[in-house]
């Protein structure tokens, strides 16, 4: 990388915002399950805790937002929200077998952080699905 693109990455903030792998605590997603199915059928929606280090970015708790669940689109309130800092994602839950993101959804990823979850019935590791901000599928760890 040349000097300039060095100064511009660090100017736009891009070299903080690089990583390669996503790492979870197992408390976290054991946490988001637990929420789920006791939100249904509701969704539920949260923002994750977490940072980058060494290209990993690890997420490590959950922040909770007022108002609890709502049935008509969790994640329309978290429009609603000014940002909050040290989130670098969120996760929400849907009703239904579909893991796959809504349209709010992709807009909503698109403005809201790095890494974003949803978690489909019935509830499980299996049925969650993980995106980056562009909406593309990635993949992630449990530890
Ligand atoms: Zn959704």
């Amino acid at each position: 990388m040349s000097r300039i693109d060095k100064f511009l990455s660090y100017l736009l903030g891009n070299d903080k915002q690089k990583f390669e792998e996503v790492n979870i605590d197992l408390e976290v997603l054991d946490e988001i399950m637990e929420i789920s199915r006791e939100s249904y059928p509701n969704e539920f929606v949260a923002l994750l805790q977490g940072k980058i280090r060494d290209s990993i970015l690890h997420i490590d708790g959950l922040i909770f937002l007022p108002g609890e669940t709502s049935s008509e689109g969790a994640v329309m309130k978290v429009f609603m929200l000014p940002p909050m800092s040290g989130s670098v994602g969120s996760v929400h839950s849907h009703p239904g077998y579909s893991n796959h993101p809504s349209q709010a959804d992709y807009h909503f990823f698109a403005k809201n952080g790095l890494f974003h979850m949803i978690i489909a019935e019935p509830y499980t590791i299996d049925s969650i699905a993980s995106f980056n901000a562009f909406g593309e599928k990635i993949d992630f760890n449990v530890i």
